[in-house]
């Protein structure tokens, strides 16, 4: 009897989805703990229908460059924070980066995504002198990930021409926020995202699945402010455990749980690119990232970092990809995705949200090929 219920309890949420209707947090949180094969095989193809409806086939490639590992923070959970005195250190020169992305727009990406640690001995002048000669002498879009600034920082850096952003917000559960993040704050964390978006840049957001403490209602919660923060970019990865972080000994995060959050996020989403993460592929090297472009996402992130770097960028241990060179990477990527029967994006893969309002889907197709 209590079966039959739960069974039409759940019937009842996946027709809301059928149907595009809003998911509450109870549905997400039953949808999250669904654990039988023949439900999930449903929520999957339920997402990868909305996938295809809202975003299309194409996949879209960012060049990920991690150009310093110094950070001035501490987060519980990584590899690079400041107090792991184990690893070395390194940052490349601004010469350097930029010719890592001449490699990058040569082998044909049209995004760079720029990663580091909070490391404060790039300015924001020299950061911004970096994105003018990357948009002057190649054709790439230009994302930021380097942490915390001030307003007039992220204002500097906008004018100068990067168009996108991503800061995580790690998770939405206020206290496990400040439990894992000794120096930060998880208002500041979110007040730098509506800055982003106020200052006119692409915003992205995500978090980690399978934090030490983290519930399934947190997960929902997650999921319901990435719709709240109406975010253009969505990365989801498993938590995974470094041993010379405070949190050494913690399980990490699944690979399912991270597969039953991507879904989620499409399916509440429907517009935001949503990437299948390198966490994930260190987790399920085989087929990882495939599943994950099955079940909702449509971006691919390969390294294009010098090899010599790789190793020591390392936020978990046992990171794929840390010894091919970027040729290799974009051909073993491209090559999955093709096997995929999906076609790789030839445009710069700006944000679906604002672009479709303003213009309609067949001329945003035209105007991202530009
Ligand atoms: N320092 C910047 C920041 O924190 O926003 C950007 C670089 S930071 C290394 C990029 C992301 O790596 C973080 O937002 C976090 O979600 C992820 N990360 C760090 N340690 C991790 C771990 N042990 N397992 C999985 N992801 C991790
Ligand atoms: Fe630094 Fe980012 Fe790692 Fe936190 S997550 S320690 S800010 S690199």
């Amino acid at each position: 009897m209590l079966l039959k219920r739960e069974d039409s309890l759940l019937n009842d949420i996946f027709s809301k989805i059928d149907h595009e209707q809003e998911l509450s947090k109870e549905d997400l949180v039953c949808l999250i703990a669904l654990e039988n094969a023949a439900d999930l095989t449903r929520l999957y193809n339920l997402a990868d229908r909305v996938r295809q409806k809202y975003v299309g086939d194409e996949v879209h490639l960012r060049g990920l460059i991690e150009f310093s590992n110094y950070c001035r923070k501490n987060c519980d959970y990584c590899g690079i924070r400041r107090g792991n005195r184990k690893i070395e250190r390194y940052r490349m020169t601004i010469e350097e980066i930029l010719d890592t992305v001449y490699e990058a727009a040569e082998l044909g990406y049209r995004t760079v995504v720029l990663q580091s640690g909070e490391d404060m001995r790039y300015t924001a002048d020299n950061l911004a002198e970096l994105v003018r000669r990357i948009k002057r002498e190649t054709d790439v879009a230009v994302t930021l990930s380097i942490g915390e600034r001030s307003r007039e920082e992220y204002e500097r850096l906008y004018e100068a021409g990067a168009d996108r952003f991503l800061l995580r917000f790690e998770t939405s559960n206020r206290e496990l926020y400040h439990r894992l993040h000794p120096d930060s704050n998880y208002d500041e964390r979110m007040k730098i995202l509506v800055w982003l978006r106020e200052i006119g840049y692409q915003v992205g957001s995500g978090v980690m699945i399978g934090l030490p403490g983290q519930t399934i209602e947190d997960l929902a919660l997650d999921i319901l402010k990435f719709k709240e923060l109406d975010l253009d970019m969505v990365g989801v990865g498993p938590y995974i455990c470094h041993e010379e972080t405070p949190l050494a000994g913690h399980a990490n995060g699944t690979v399912e749980m991270t597969y039953k959050v991507i879904a989620l996020t499409r399916i509440v989403t429907r517009y935001a690119h949503i990437p299948a993460t390198t966490a994930l592929a260190t987790l399920r090297p085989d087929d990882g990232r495939e599943e994950a472009l099955q079940l909702g996402a449509n971006v691919v992130m390969p390294n294009v970092t010098p090899v010599k770097y790789r190793a020591l960028y390392e936020l978990y241990p046992s990171k794929v990809c840390i010894r091919e060179k970027a040729t290799q990477c974009r051909g073993c990527i491209g090559g999955r995705i093709l096997s995929l029967g999906r076609p790789i994006s030839q445009g710069y893969g700006h944000s679906l949200y604002k672009k479709l309002n303003a213009l309609g889907t067949a001329k945003f197709l035209k105007e991202d090929k530009k």
